[in-house]
């Protein structure tokens, strides 16, 4: 399945109109959070300092919001470095650890060979592996008696290439989700931007890799995807 020129396009325009919005809106943020220090001391005055202290710290809400969406969005040229793939997948194992426990649900990670590494700039490869690993966990929901979620993680080297698998037995999707989901903006979620896999399918790409999904409704979902050696 391959994401078009057409919505490449879609996914750059998003991130110059991110870029724009996000210029504009902060400005406004920056002075509103100024007059409000000056009037720190007279809400305090008035007993009222608890007031102050909601408007900063949601004025920082707001901006860190903006940051990250920007970030999402924004495409940037990878950095690269040599990075283990061993500690990498341990990081985004444990980032997603409480949730998995909540969940009731197990990510296990396969034993991966500690001297294998491959050369990509690390946030993003984090975040193209996180957004998968997100839509797993969601894909999962909660775990019932019958069957225990679980998300394995493992990764291969495959000649000059690294092959990192992301498995879960999640609710599957049928073919019409599977050829849309790389799409900027296309979900099945209440919630979702439908952003996620379109970044991780940029991200992979500007590292010269590959991504590739074998679904089945009901069964699961694999991701595969493949990032070069060091
Ligand atoms: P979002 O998570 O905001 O919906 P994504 O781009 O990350 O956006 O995902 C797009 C859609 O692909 C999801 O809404 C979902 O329908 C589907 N999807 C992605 N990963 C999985 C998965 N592991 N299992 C089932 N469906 C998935």
């Amino acid at each position: 399945i391959e994401q078009s020129a057409y919505q490449n396009d879609k996914l750059a325009m998003l991130g110059k109109i991110a870029a724009a919005i996000a210029h504009e809106i902060r400005n406004p943020l920056t002075s509103i959070r100024g007059f409000m220090q000056l009037l720190r001391p007279h809400l305090v005055q008035l007993g009222k300092e608890e007031y102050a202290r909601i408007v900063i710290d949601e004025i920082d809400r707001a901006n860190d919001i903006i940051y990250e969406f920007l970030n999402s969005s924004k495409p940037s040229t990878p950095v690269k470095k040599e990075v283990h793939v061993d500690s990498l997948l341990k990081e985004v194992k444990l980032l997603f650890e409480s949730e998995a426990i909540l969940k009731g649900c197990d990510i296990e990670l396969s034993p991966i060979d500690p001297a294998l590494t491959i050369c990509v700039d690390v946030k993003q490869a984090k975040q193209a592996l996180l957004n998968i690993v997100k839509n797993s966990l969601d894909a999962i929901g909660g775990s019932t008696k019958a069957q225990r979620g679980m998300i394995g993680i493992s990764a291969v080297k495959q000649s000059s290439k690294v092959m990192i698998m992301v498995q879960d037995n999640g609710t599957g999707m049928d073919y019409h989700t599977q050829s849309k989901l790389f799409d900027p903006f296309f979900t099945t979620k209440l919630e979702g931007t439908g952003l996620g896999l379109a970044v991780c399918y940029r991200i992979i790409k500007n590292h010269g890799g590959h991504i590739q999904v074998d679904s089945d409704i009901g069964t699961g979902t694999q991701f595969k995807i493949t990032l070069p050696l060091c």
